[in-house]
């Protein structure tokens, strides 16, 4: 079986953990400084903050952002449905923006008739790991003072005019689960450079505390543990090799898979990297087999395949219910119906990825 995910775990990570174990400081402290201090020098930042999920990390940075009740965050209908629900968390209203069908990231030409005296921030995602087109949203910020955060949590190590994700917006926001591009099991970093919502995000994962006993708002617990931040100190280490063989196994898919009817390889768009969390296809009417045909033919033949995702979030009864009906997103429904995700894990060998190319030619063809 060729699996979708893997995550890589080595030596490296069972002796850091053996090493916390040992030390019997389990929850929060030297080994979540370390991995904050070195993630914040790998995404060229002034600040990074370790909280216990992705999910944690969104829901903290739109805290700090001041997203409260009855404003309103633009983002987009094609994620994880964490993207939406962070921003239901704090009684703001989540205004969808149609995607771009190439890049599967939200059109920045349909943002700014989306803005509203109420609108807070804008939640940009860089889906399956390629960085949003930030400089647009960036002018559009600026001129209504809006709040950029950036959900990076597939994006880790990927650039946009030669910046790392996590430094291109307001605030960055990852995930460390345990199918992400580096991991640790549960995990969410946040990054920034602004000492307020550094401040903010300190305060909100750690109960609203301020001093002993002393609480200045609302708060969670969303700290992180040694034991966790100890495994993603060795992943930070490997990422950028991590992430370069994703590249070049999404090349060898690319060349292979070209030249077949009804199959549209991954579109890079100007000026980007891409850390490839997902290799994912769009399998138009033009092909010879549907979706689920070849999803079905691939599975047979042990060959690991996914649907990220197969609704977009407006078609879900609690999102719906901010007025939004299927057909207002025309773009994120397509693609919704299209995108089929191959293996592009850096586990796999050259020979499993031209195995996954050849079976891919001989079922279409
Ligand atoms: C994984 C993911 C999240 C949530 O992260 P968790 O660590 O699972 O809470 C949020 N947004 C996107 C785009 C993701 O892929």
């Amino acid at each position: 079986m060729i699996s979708l995910v893997q995550p890589l775990i080595g030596a490296e990570e069972i002796q850091a953990v053996n090493e916390v174990l040992r030390s019997g400081m389990i929850a929060q402290g030297p080994r979540v400084a370390a991995l904050e201090q070195a993630f914040a020098d790998y995404c060229g930042t002034r600040y990074a903050l370790a909280v216990s999920s992705g999910t944690a990390a969104l829901h903290s940075a739109l805290y700090a952002a001041g997203v409260g009740l009855g404003d309103e965050v633009i983002t987009t209908p094609f994620s994880f449905i964490a993207t939406i629900n962070s921003i239901l968390f704090l009684g703001a209203k989540p205004v969808l923006v149609d995607i771009d069908r190439q890049t599967f990231n939200m059109d920045v030409n349909r943002i700014e008739a989306a803005i509203t005296p109420r609108t807070k921030a804008i939640l940009a995602v860089d889906l399956y790991g390629q960085p949003a087109d930030m400089s647009p949203l960036k002018k559009l910020a600026q001129d209504h003072n809006l709040v950029i955060i950036e959900d990076a949590a597939q994006a880790v190590g990927a650039t946009y005019k030669g910046k790392k994700t996590g430094s291109l917006g307001d605030i960055g926001c990852f995930s460390l689960y345990a199918t992400k591009n580096m991991m640790c099991g549960e995990g969410g970093l946040i990054t920034t450079n602004n000492q307020d919502f550094a401040s903010a995000i300190k305060r909100f994962r750690q109960h609203g505390m301020t001093g002993p006993y002393e609480y200045a708002g609302l708060g969670c617990n969303y700290r992180l543990t040694d034991l966790q931040a100890a495994i993603a100190v060795e992943q930070l280490k490997k990422v950028d090799t991590f992430t370069r063989s994703r590249q070049d196994h999404a090349e060898l898919l690319n060349q292979g898979l070209q030249n077949l009817p009804g199959i549209i390889t991954p579109h890079l768009a100007a000026n980007r990297t891409h850390a490839y969390h997902q290799y994912t296809i769009r399998i138009t009417k033009a092909a010879a087999l549907s979706r689920q045909e070849l999803s079905a033919a691939l599975t047979k033949r042990e060959i690991g395949n996914g649907v990220y995702y197969p609704k977009p979030l407006h078609a879900y009864r609690h999102i719906a219910n901010f007025g939004y009906s299927i057909g207002d997103f025309p773009e994120a429904e397509l693609v919704a119906d299209e995108v089929l995700s191959l293996p592009v894990h850096p586990a796999l060998t050259t020979e499993q990825v031209k195995y996954v190319i050849s079976t891919i030619r001989n079922i279409l063809e």
